[in-house]
């Protein structure tokens, strides 16, 4: 509904996206972890903002001061289709100006690309999604199903702030939804003359963990009785040279058969390691979730080189497919050995959508519309997201940021990475078939 005015028309979404793309970066929203960093409470201001010049109404709900995440729900034409909820997060992770060759929170717009912190990861499909919905408001196009849209706080650290507090305080937002859009999807590899477009399905899980020995604290130069510097490196060594077995869930199967399709190609599935090299950048997709993984992460132990400490620590980054939780934690306990205790410091189950279903179909559907060349697949995430927590209220969540990427980009790179940057032609791409898949919920 909107009035001619003299003042300049209302762009439209492919021509405002990469503006708003920088205008985020340009709000520094860094998340240090465990509660510390920049609160995204300007962003979630300036998003909000956005959605109210529109017509939409956004609540801005704050979990600690500073710590705002922006919900809005637009109401559908058909109230008898579900709810669909698009996600994304307003933080990023840091990054060390002195390494950059633009300041990673300019959001300059240099050769064709946005520059800075967030271009990817994920301020530039939160500016499509924003660019889209307030298209489709001045155009009044609704989506049959009410459209929940929720921009969130601290998903680069555990979601306790953003996504978890959502699900725990402010879950009337998310009544009737059954599936989810967000991040880590949706984007191009370039493979020779095809472009692969992996759609993430689900999720490892997550299991950190804390493993504490003790044993008995005495003088350095004293026989040692019970190390517990020594019992833990020989546990946390045992834990790092194990070799996991393959598992391929029915997600990754579907994955390397896509990807044989798509390429005219046979995968080996009894020589995936060596698949992965052979494949390059396509086999990126599947090298992270072939296996169950326990990386240890830190260390923590003692004080003085002639004391032996009655205590020692570590943390272990531990991953896990869907269907093998068990098992994970039962290999994890047997190479710990008893002297071991372990613990969780943030622990999430895996998660799992179906790539043969209808809203799967729609997503492919979308960019083989806005790409001809488009070979969409499946994919399983080798990390989390806020997806998880919107599994546990039984939302299916997929890995869908449509991005057209250049072949000499690396999509993965530019992940947390130094001179992380999105091509303006590539958002406006997405932007084209964000709108597209909208039609059809
Ligand atoms: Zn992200």
């Amino acid at each position: 509904m909107t009035e001619r005015t003299s003042r300049a028309a209302p762009r439209a979404a492919v021509d405002e996206v990469a503006g708003i793309c920088s205008d985020l970066i340009r709000i520094d929203t860094t998340n240090e972890g465990e509660g510390h960093g920049r609160p995204e409470r300007p962003a979630a201001e300036h998003v909000a903002a956005l959605l109210d010049e529109v017509g939409v109404t956004p609540t801005i709900v704050e979990s600690a001061p500073g710590r705002a995440s922006v919900l809005a729900r637009v109401a559908g034409a058909d109230p008898s289709r579900p709810a669909f909820l698009v996600h994304g997060h307003l933080d990023v992770v840091p990054a060390e100006p002195a390494d950059w060759a633009v300041h990673p929170f300019s959001g300059e717009v240099r050769d064709g690309h946005v520059w800075g912190r967030g271009a990817v990861d994920m301020k530039g499909t939160v500016a499509m999604t924003l660019a889209v919905v307030r298209q489709r408001m001045r155009e009044g196009r609704r989506t049959g199903g009410d459209l929940v849209l929720a921009f969130l706080a601290d998903e680069e650290s555990t979601g306790e702030f953003g996504s978890r507090h959502v699900v725990r305080r402010h879950r009337e937002f998310l009544t009737g939804c059954t599936e989810a859009i967000s991040e880590s999807g949706g984007f191009s590899v370039t493979a020779g003359d095809r472009r692969i477009y992996p759609i993430a399905t689900g999720e490892r899980g997550t299991a950190w963990m804390k493993l504490t020995v003790r044993g008995v604290a005495g003088h350095g130069s004293k026989p040692a009785k019970d190390n517990a510097v020594a019992e833990l490196s020989h546990a946390v060594s045992r834990l790092a040279s194990h070799e996991w077995p393959v598992r391929l869930t029915p997600a990754v199967l579907a994955l390397l058969d896509g990807l044989a399709r798509a390429l005219g190609t046979n995968i080996d599935h009894d020589r995936l390691d060596a698949e992965v090299r052979r494949l390059g950048a396509v086999g990126r997709l599947f090298e992270g979730t072939i296996r169950n993984s326990a990386n240890p992460t830190l260390l923590a132990a003692g004080y003085k080189v002639n004391v032996v400490p009655g205590v020692a620590t570590a943390q272990i980054d531990g991953r896990f497919l869907p269907g093998t939780g068990e098992e994970f934690l039962a290999t994890v306990d047997r190479l710990l050995g008893p002297k071991v205790t372990r613990e969780f410091i943030n622990f999430e189950e895996s998660s799992d959508a179906d790539p043969g279903g209808p809203t799967f179909a729609a997503l492919a559907g979308a960019l083989r519309a806005e790409d001809p060349e488009a070979h969409p697949v499946p994919y399983v995430m080798s990390g989390g997201t806020d997806a998880k927590s919107f599994a546990r209220l039984g939302i299916r969540g997929f890995g869908f940021a449509p991005l057209l990427l250049t072949p000499d980009l690396d999509y993965f790179g530019m992940f947390h990475g130094v001179d992380e940057r999105v091509p303006v032609e590539g958002l406006r791409f997405g932007t084209r078939v964000l709108d597209r898949f909208l039609d059809t919920r």
